[in-house]
Parts: C-alpha cells; sequence; structure tokens
C-alpha cells in the first residue's frame, strides 16, 4: 500500500508517544489532531488493512477499529 501520505500527517510534528496513548484522554487529545489532518483517510485505511491494533490512526481509537473491521466482517456484499 502507498505509505507516501505518511509525509504530509499531522502527527509527524509531534511527539509519537502522543498517538499510542495509555487513557481516554490522551485518545481524546490525539483524536483531535487526527480530526484536522489532510490524510486521515489514508491513514485509517492503512490501519486497518495491516491490521494496526495499537495507538490512534486516522482519528480511530483501537476499540473503535476493532468496531469497523467486525462491521466489514459481517456486511455481505452487494453484487452488481
Ligand atoms: S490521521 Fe492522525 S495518526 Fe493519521 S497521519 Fe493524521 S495525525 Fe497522524
Amino acid at each position: 500500500m502507498d505509505s507516501e501520505w505518511m509525509a504530509a500527517g499531522l502527527c509527524r510534528i509531534e511527539p509519537p508517544a502522543m498517538f499510542f496513548p495509555s487513557d481516554g484522554v490522551g485518545v481524546e487529545i490525539a483524536k483531535r489532531i487526527c480530526a484536522e489532518c489532510p490524510v486521515k483517510a489514508p491513514c485509517l485505511e492503512y490501519a486497518l488493512e495491516n491490521r494496526i491494533d495499537h495507538g490512534v490512526w486516522g482519528g480511530t481509537s483501537e476499540r473503535q477499529r476493532r468496531r469497523i473491521l467486525k462491521k466489514r466482517k459481517t456486511t455481505i456484499p452487494v453484487l452488481v
């Protein structure tokens, strides 16, 4: 998968530990930065495709990504 988007992520100017928080407050702080990030969508897809289960990626927490993956697994594709 293309990873050029990483160079445009707002997290590149923040301490990496900020995106691997240990509590809910830290998660919300990281998510606020992601909310303004121009590469939020590819970042989230990267984390989902690579099953990254630690940290905040694409504005989502670990729990949120687990839910998205679970939902995708159970969604039956519509054939056209
Ligand atoms: S969405 Fe968040 S984690 Fe992803 S590149 Fe942007 S700031 Fe970094």
